[in-house]
């Protein structure tokens, strides 16, 4: 049983991070940017209105954000916990998950807050590489796949995500900053707060975080 939250700028590492830890405690990754590319994708009416936001750096309205994550949490296989990955983004968006999670008697065991300093995050994610099929995530510089274009994990596709254009990285750079970052306050403030060093390789903040669960 674990419910968590992954929390920190885009391209700390939360994908990362997230693959390992619902292998470790067999809970569903909930990745809010992965329901919304998955819904752009397809087409769905969804994937339209999230396009213009995601594509100019901006968060998806909270409202529909909201609808998506707790029709999300509702399912049964949420029942013995979850792995929220981009979610929440806002205080808004914290304050209606609190709700929930109290209207049915649930409560965040953790809350992973990922730093990474800015300086570092803009040569991360030009070089992010993602899995077409699995969603995994690479770096070409500091996590390359084994084959270039190929996933190591079920050889799928590698492709760079549109937002990880370098336009678009200044714009949701300042949406974190203005919108998200305030959340480590929040969380702070409620005790659940764990803050890990993003910057070690990936293995090792697995470690830190397994450890810090226990
Ligand atoms: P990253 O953490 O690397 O920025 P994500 O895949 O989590 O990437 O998110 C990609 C985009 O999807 C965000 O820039 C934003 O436009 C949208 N998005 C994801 N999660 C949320 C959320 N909780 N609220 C609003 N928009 C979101
Ligand atoms: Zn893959």
């Amino acid at each position: 049983m674990l419910r968590a939250v992954l929390l920190g700028p885009p391209g700390a590492g939360k994908g990362t991070q997230a693959v390992k830890l619902v292998d470790k405690y067999q809970v569903p990754h909930i990745s809010t940017g992965d329901i919304f590319r998955k819904n752009i994708s397809e087409g769905t009416e969804l994937g339209v209105k999230a396009k213009s936001y995601i594509d100019a750096g901006k968060l998806v309205p909270d409202e529909l954000t909201c609808e998506i994550v707790t029709s999300r949490l509702l399912e049964d296989d949420c029942a013995n916990g979850f792995l929220l990955d981009g979610f929440p983004r806002t205080i808004f968006q914290a304050d209606k998950l609190d709700q929930f999670l109290k209207e049915n008697g649930m409560k965040l065991d953790i809350v992973i807050n990922l730093s990474v300093p800015s300086e570092q995050i803009i040569s991360r994610l030009s070089g992010r590489r993602i899995c077409r099929s699995c969603g995994a995530s690479y770096n070409i510089v500091t996590i390359p796949p084994k084959k270039e274009g190929v996933c190591d994990r079920c050889g799928g596709e590698l492709y760079q995500r549109k937002d990880d254009a370098p336009e678009t990285v200044a714009s949701r750079l300042k949406t974190y900053d203005e919108q998200t970052a305030p959340l480590v306050d929040y969380y702070k403030n409620t005790g659940v707060l764990a803050d890990f060093d993003g910057t070690k390789d990936a293995e090792a903040i697995f470690g830190d975080i397994v450890q810090t669960i226990g």
